[in-house]
């Protein structure tokens, strides 16, 4: 199919996955492109066209810039695990709903 574009490239495979699952979670399809030439062949990890890129369909192309941007806004985006009681929470909860502990900065 044609209706898929390009929405970036990413750095590396961890960010092509961070910024997949950030997508996937506003409800944007997602394909993620030269993948399997990471986990195939290391070497081609340091070529140039093996860095993973981002694709979507042209309709969700202006949500997904969007959704790029609130990131950069904020530097977060990606769910956390509580480490005291290993519930699962969405990025814009600053503290655990379950204990009450609050997500540890940085990282
Ligand atoms: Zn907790």
């Amino acid at each position: 199919m044609s209706d898929w574009t390009k929405l970036i490239t990413a750095d590396d495979p961890i960010e092509a996955g961070f910024l997949r699952g950030l997508l996937e979670s506003a409800g944007i399809a997602v394909q993620v492109r030269s993948m399997e030439l990471w986990t195939a062949a290391v070497e081609i990890y340091f070529s140039e066209g093996a860095r993973p890129s981002i694709w979507v369909r042209k309709r969700d192309l202006e949500g997904a810039r969007r959704v790029l941007e609130r990131r950069d806004e904020h530097g977060e985006g990606a769910p956390w695990t509580c480490p005291d009681c290993g519930e699962r929470l969405e990025a814009q909860f600053t503290s655990c709903w379950q204990c009450g502990r609050v997500r540890e900065g940085g990282g």
